[in-house]
């Protein structure tokens, strides 16, 4: 089986230079599911893949469904331009209520699922209780999870708002097109919204061969990002990677001195279906590792959340 390239990809194919960015495609979700579903076996956290891998379905089932989402505005897509902004920026976009219709069919989806443990059913029907109840309280978790503050996170309820977030903001960017993004964006965060990368992948065929992208952990845009350089600080002189012995060649941890912080790098040559969220919510065991040669997460996976480290 070949990967098939995206429109993106097909029109960059006839040019020397590399696209910049390649936003989400119709099926990245799907595509996510399918690569989970790979993976939980004998993973150590194979019951937790295989739950995301059912919330990454139900995403996709989402994105598909026909959505009276806000039109783009011109305007405010002309001044993000001017200014090198991201144009729906997480921390401080205006979200249009609808993201928490999403959530409630989100979580009603995944309660029709017969297999679903006890615990995990108890804490969607109250996620769906609260959500219907007590929006502000959902609000208030959305805005603590774009902003990563871990503090007064809810960490049972957290996958699955950050889960509906993901669809909603992944439908707004799909409507861009990469002339209406800012040519240069704060380094390390995604063009298009703001938020840091889950992992970054190392390409494989056509003009991006070798070529480095930072996958954003929120909208899923792919973004290009030099390599052999910190995706946090920017440092190049302190950066080294790191295997486990009985893991992947697929996936490393790249790590920098300066900072202390680390990210996941994916190798498409060493393995073509490798996925940002999922490999990198796979390698859970790299992430202990990582912890024991005192390196911090830039950030969390989405799909997984982890009470703050006290500092
Ligand atoms: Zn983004
Ligand atoms: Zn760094």
């Amino acid at each position: 089986m070949q990967r098939i390239l995206t429109r993106g990809e097909i029109e960059t194919l006839d040019r020397t230079s590399i696209p910049r960015l390649i936003l989400p495609a119709p099926d990245i979700f799907k595509i996510r599911a399918e690569r989970l579903t790979t993976l939980a076996p004998d993973n150590p956290i194979k019951e937790y893949l295989e739950l995301i891998a059912l919330l990454s379905e139900a995403q996709q089932h989402l994105l598909e469904q026909d959505w009276d989402l806000p039109a783009l505005d011109e305007v405010a897509l002309a001044q993000a331009q001017a200014h090198g902004m991201p144009p729906f920026t997480a921390s401080t976009h205006q979200r249009d209520s609808i993201w928490r219709t999403m959530l409630s069919a989100l979580v009603a989806q995944l309660l029709q699922q017969d297999a679903l443990p006890d615990a995990i059913r108890n804490n969607l029907t109250k996620l769906a209780k609260d959500t219907a109840d007590s929006p502000d309280t959902i609000e208030q978790q959305a805005d603590a999870l774009l902003a990563q503050e871990l503090a007064n996170l809810d960490l049972a309820h957290a996958p699955f708002i950050m889960a509906a977030l993901q669809v909603y903001w992944t439908l707004l960017v799909i409507r861009l097109n990469s002339q209406q993004l800012p040519a240069s964006t704060p380094y390390g965060l995604c063009p298009c919204c703001g938020s840091q990368p889950v992992s970054t992948t190392v390409q494989m065929g056509g003009p991006k061969e070798q070529i480095r992208y930072a996958t954003c952990s929120l909208c899923a845009t792919q973004w290009h990002i030099v390599r052999v350089k910190c995706t946090h600080c920017e440092d190049t002189k302190t950066i080294a990677y790191h295997t486990l012995s009985e893991g992947s060649e697929a996936v490393k941890a790249e790590s920098c001195d300066a900072c202390q912080q680390y990210r996941k790098i994916l190798y498409l040559n060493k393995e073509q279906f490798a996925e940002a969220f999922a490999d990198d919510l796979a390698s859970l065991t790299l992430d202990i590792l990582m912890g024991e040669a005192n390196y911090f997460r830039a950030n969390n996976n989405p799909y997984f959340w982890q009470a703050a480290e006290p500092q």
